[in-house]
């Protein structure tokens, strides 16, 4: 399975100048091939290489050859889906490294910049630490909120899950009210978040009327918070699903993606909360935290889970009496409503039910891939 582990380096004033002037000019040399390519139509790396690597160094003689090698890769790379239109390139956006001009040691890495070869503390987490060990190939320099971090690829092996009991999965079914509700009766409510979007709204309209620059410089700061929060919430919300789980040593059992689509977009009322609410980001950290503990996910088409009584299989919309309770028609059987969802979704685990490719589903998005670091 593939993910990104993101570090943050460690750096005086000086380094960071000599940092900035190493993506400035690697953007401007991506920039410059860019023109060149597209003047003569040609797009293929074999081709840019050889019409331009010596004018390249000529014009950016700060870089090193491999660095221009680089350049010339992502520009080919950029070109690759669509020809027709010119390419251009951000003057602070990430730079690529491979192993030639960067190496990773314990702390500290060893990185190519316009100022010669420099050794670069880092910091990172448990996690990222753990991912740096299988850490493969390529590597971005990025600048991002005024700051420099690395993000790299890593390869971690997916862990045994044979001694999963995969007849009685945990199921966890995501809600407006509550954003979790396990078949244990277990809510993972986020509500410091939903209080925290309410202030957001109030103070977002108020900015939105004075619609200063001020105002709208707030408003971004806000949106950026507001976004980092759910991130936080939606990793802590995962990783006690996955703990709960482990510790029983049970799998965990989803509904499939297009249930959770069609809920985003089924109940319109409740829009502006579901849009914001990110419920695919949650489905995906729950996925590579899963795997990277060894515990199976599977997804199971969700039609009708809030229907449905889990005692009897009864199915009827007049089982759910309000948001909440849930109430059978045919065998009396009570519960909190998200909880007997859960259970529906637990229940519909059979032998037969495929288990959720991890590494598939991150390794076919960068979007995920991201959201992994
Ligand atoms: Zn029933």
């Amino acid at each position: 399975m593939r993910l990104t582990a993101k570090i943050k380096l460690v750096y005086d004033e000086e380094l960071g100048g000599t940092l900035f002037r190493t993506v400035a000019l690697a953007n401007a040399c991506c920039e410059w091939l860019s023109e060149q390519a597209w003047s003569v139509k040609k797009f293929r790396k074999y081709d840019l290489q050889k019409m331009f690597y010596y004018g390249a160094r000529e014009t950016f003689s700060d870089l090193s050859a491999q660095c221009i090698i680089r350049c010339i890769a992502k520009v080919a790379d950029s070109y690759k889906k669509d020809k027709k239109k010119q390419r251009s390139f951000t003057p602070l956006g990430a730079i690529a490294y491979d192993l030639r001009i960067l190496s990773w040691k314990p702390d500290i890495v060893n990185i190519w910049t316009v100022d010669g070869r420099k050794k670069i503390p880092y910091v990172c987490g448990e996690r990222q630490a753990a991912l740096l060990k299988t850490q493969q190939g390529e590597t971005d320099l990025l600048l991002q909120d005024g700051h420099f971090y690395l993000a790299t690829c890593c390869d971690v092996a997916e862990p045994e899950v044979n001694t999963i009991n995969y007849q009685q999965p945990l199921g966890v079914d995501f809600g407006v009210v509550n954003i979790a509700t396990d078949s244990d009766g277990k809510v993972y409510s986020g509500s410091r978040l939903k209080n925290i979007r309410f202030r957001h709204r109030r103070l977002r309209t108020a900015l939105q009327k004075a619609n200063t620059k001020s105002a709208e410089r707030h408003l971004r700061k806000l949106s950026g918070k507001e976004a980092r929060f759910a991130r936080d919430t939606n990793h802590v919300i995962s990783k006690q699903i996955v703990r709960s789980a482990k510790g029983t040593c049970r799998g965990i059992a989803v509904e499939d993606l297009s249930g959770i689509r069609d809920r985003i977009t089924a109940r319109r009322k409740q829009r502006a909360v579901l849009h914001s609410w990110s419920f695919l980001q949650l489905r995906s950290f729950l996925e590579y935290k899963a795997a990277l503990a060894g515990v199976p996910v599977v997804a199971i088409d969700a039609r009708n889970t809030s229907r449905e009584c889990s005692e009897c299989g009864y199915i009827d919309k007049r089982n759910r009496k309000t948001q909440d309770k849930f109430c059978c028609l045919s065998c009396g059987h009570t519960d909190n409503a998200d909880k007997n969802a859960a259970r529906v979704i637990a229940s519909r685990v059979n032998v037969s039910t495929p288990i959720v490719v991890v590494a598939q589903t991150v390794a076919a998005s960068p979007r995920l891939q991201a959201w992994g670091s």
